[in-house]
């Protein structure tokens, strides 16, 4: 079943901090699209990447034993258990320590097989903050929308407000001006009731879908005064404005907010590149490349992270703590334990971020993000 990004998110969060008995852990993460030939292809992939895998690492005949069932479960969740919505799906197996979690998305995922102490989390990651929800207000004087945009397959709510008490007919009072001045006073106050009552509904839809975004869609002076009777923490939240057009159909409309959001996160995504490389320093809030973020991490003082989609370096973990590098030590620095070899070292950076309640951003096409290294944070303190 596909959820909603929420709950997605949650269950990430869990994934990140999981510790079985042994270290290896098998993740395996495939397309599940129609448009692939995946239920041929996957069965055969899974078990050519295994046997590399038990090849090239000398595992012993029980490791062996207990990855085998590990694989088999996700044999049977592919043979007998995705639902045809599903693009993407993410299998998280240790069968000894009781895990079996898996997360379906609403997007294809790269073909891979990952065995290593913790569970790769990254592109699920990936997907959920590239694809974040979104919720479009479009407002007028007497009637307005709110729609929620979550294309993690949650049925889209829409909410109709409309303020019943200012029909046209309300507007035709009298000839004499004194009476047209008390009806226009009058429509001006039950205009701004009708704003509060959508920024009420919006602040609710807001925290109840988790949506971090709102594309205003309104004529310039109304959404000028629709935000002056909405709360700041939701006025900050408007992050992107477009014109309101009575001829536009919702579909048309909310095909132009996606747009529009698009181009806000990159924006923000932007600004918090510029953000980190102004902190760079002693006494500043920024901190850039793999080895300053792993060390801020191991301050626990992460509080954004922003990582570049392609930067995948393989590197080396701890088997005990929980350091990681780039290059190939005899032991671990920090504690003299064993190392193993991962296949991305910066998912590891995304796991602990995650694990230490970190916002992570993902940019891509960020030039002062490559320049910065690929990776870097925003603190919680200097
Ligand atoms: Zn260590």
């Amino acid at each position: 079943m596909i959820e909603s990004a929420a709950v997605a998110w949650e269950r990430l969060k869990n994934l990140a901090g999981f510790k079985g008995e042994r270290d290896a852990i098998l993740t395996t993460t495939l397309s599940t699209s129609r448009l692939d030939d995946w239920r041929q292809y996957a069965p055969t992939f899974l078990k050519s990447e295994f046997n590399t895998f038990v090849k090239t690492r000398g595992v012993s005949r029980e490791q062996r034993h207990g990855l085998e069932q590990d694989l088999d479960y996700v044999l049977d969740v592919i043979k007998y258990d995705v639902t045809p919505k599903t693009q993407g799906l993410a299998v998280f197996v240790d069968g000894q320590a009781g895990l079996y979690e898996r997360v379906e998305l609403p997007f294809r995922l790269l073909n891979r097989l990952v065995i290593e102490p913790a569970p790769y989390i990254r592109p699920v990651v990936h997907a959920l903050s590239l694809v974040e929800p979104f919720v479009v207000a479009r407002v007028s004087r007497d009637e307005s929308s709110l729609y929620l945009v979550d294309e993690w397959g949650v049925p889209q709510a829409e909410d109709e407000l409309t303020g019943p008490w200012l029909r046209s007919s309300d507007r035709e009072t009298g000839e004499l001006s004194i009476k047209q001045y008390y009806a226009a006073a009058r429509q001006d106050t039950l205009v701004e009731l009708h704003y509060k009552e959508v920024g009420g509904a919006l602040a609710k839809m807001l925290e109840s879908s988790g949506a971090r975004r709102v594309v205003l869609c309104a004529q310039h002076d109304i959404a000028t005064a629709f935000k002056r009777v909405l709360p700041s923490a939701i006025a900050a939240k408007i992050a992107a404005e477009m014109a309101f057009d009575a001829a536009e159909t919702p579909a048309q409309m909310l095909e132009r907010a996606r747009q529009a959001a698009l181009a806000a996160r990159q924006q923000e995504i932007d600004a918090l590149a510029v953000r980190i490389k102004e902190g760079l320093g002693v006494g500043g809030r920024g901190v850039a490349g793999f080895d300053g973020v792993l060390s801020a991490l191991g301050r626990h003082q992460v509080q954004t992270l922003l990582v570049d989609r392609n930067y995948r370096p393989p590197g080396w973990r701890c088997r005990q703590c929980t350091w990681t590098g780039l290059a190939e030590l005899e032991r671990c620095p920090v504690c003299g334990g064993e190392l193993v070899a991962v296949g991305d070292a910066v998912g590891e950076l995304v796991r602990l971020a995650l694990l230490q309640n970190g916002q992570v951003e993902v940019g891509e096409n960020v030039p002062l993000l490559e320049e910065l290294g690929g990776v870097g944070a925003v603190l919680r303190y200097s």
